[in-house]
């Protein structure tokens, strides 16, 4: 029985994230989504994890590749190998030796035709029996909870490492949805400018992550979230030697105003496009934020505050898509269903 109800498989193919959920269990697996590759003889050296922990260690024809970048996919090779890591990972099979029922992948909204044939050549390619895609804005509004199926607005902003997708749906099918170019990454980068550009001082990339989710926030609302700091480690520009410097949440607030404004800004347009009787269904019922980005400290006030509507983080933000597409397993006759009346 156990070994049944595991046949079947969610996949959460993020550009920062990858997530795996297997039906009748949950989210089995999480793993950053690097692929890194020998680009003389092609071989694929590491993925996920052990991928990350190599990261900025290797000699100049080892890369560092991402399966999904700025909501596309970026090349068939990169994709299978890791669909095809996580299938073993989370199934306890050696890589190609699993044979499936149902694998489901999720997609950006918006993918080529093209693109969506590649991803549902990789399931197969990697033991899957039937292949499926599920829009990722969609799976977000699900794994948070949204009464998709009936006939009300929703609005979901799912925002991850690239990009912050704005949608809004209604009637099992997205009515509208919007891309904006801004994420955890250009979060992370607006650090990274901001400490240079103050101190003089370069930090890394996990350095300027780790004040994000450490201290950073999209604003300081009181005298002890004022109080937070943390201190980090950068090269010196002047003397070339590294240097501790004393971050504070302030100036978290102060690096992160830009992205976060744009954010803000985007979902303006978004429900400026929005017809009325939807806009007024999430006037009444809000917005949820989902991804990794959600978890930006105050990030639902600022946006609630600008936008004048009831914003909520979803729980589990980081789990949303993959909740969202397991549950669309679990429920599949439904789901398939509403895709094939579109
Ligand atoms: P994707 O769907 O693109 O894979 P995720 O939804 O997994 O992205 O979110 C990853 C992003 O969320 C990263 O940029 C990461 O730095 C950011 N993130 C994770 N935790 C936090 C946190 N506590 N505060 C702010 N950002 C966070
Ligand atoms: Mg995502």
């Amino acid at each position: 029985m156990f070994g049944f109800a595991s046949k079947d498989i969610g996949i959460d193919l993020g550009t920062a994230n990858t997530l795996v959920y297997l039906k009748g269990r949950g989210i089995v697996l999480r793993e950053p989504s690097i692929v890194i590759k020998n680009t003389r003889t092609n071989e694929i050296v590491a993925v996920g994890k052990r991928a990350r922990d190599m990261m900025g260690r290797t000699p100049a024809n080892i890369v560092a590749l991402r399966p999904m970048r700025d909501g596309v996919i970026s090349d068939y090779d990169t994709t299978l190998a890791m669909i095809k890591h996580c299938i073993s990972e989370a199934t306890g099979k050696a890589p190609g030796k699993w044979r499936g029922g149902k694998v489901m992948i999720c997609v950006p909204y918006g993918v080529t035709s093209i693109e969506q044939r590649a991803v549902m050549d990789a399931a197969r390619a990697v033991g899957a029996a039937e292949a499926y895609t599920i829009e990722e804005p969609f799976a977000a509004a699900i794994g948070a909870g949204l009464p998709v199926w009936e006939p009300v607005g929703s609005m979901v902003v799912d925002i991850g490492g690239g990009t912050a997708e704005v949608a809004i749906i209604s009637l099992g099918g997205i009515v509208s949805s919007e891309s904006i170019r801004v994420g955890g990454d250009e979060m992370d980068e607006a650090i990274k400018h901001y400490v240079r550009k103050r101190y003089n001082v370069v930090i890394g990339e996990r350095t300027a992550e780790n004040l994000k989710m450490g201290i950073g926030t999209a604003a300081v609302l009181n005298e002890e979230e004022a109080e937070l700091d943390m201190e980090i480690r950068g090269r010196d520009l002047v003397t070339g030697f590294p240097k501790t410097l004393t971050i504070t949440a302030k100036e978290m607030e102060q690096a992160l105003k830009e992205p976060v404004t744009r954010i803000v800004e985007g979902l303006g347009t978004t429900l400026e496009k929005t017809p009325p009787e939807l806009a007024s269904d999430i006037m009444d019922r809000g917005i949820v934020l989902t991804g990794g980005g959600a978890l930006l400290k105050n990030l639902d006030k600022v946006i609630a505050d600008a936008v004048g509507m009831p914003v909520f983080t979803a729980d589990h933000p980081l789990d949303c898509v993959a909740l969202g597409t397991g549950r669309a397993l679990e429920d599949f006759d439904r789901y398939r269903t509403a895709i094939e009346r579109r």
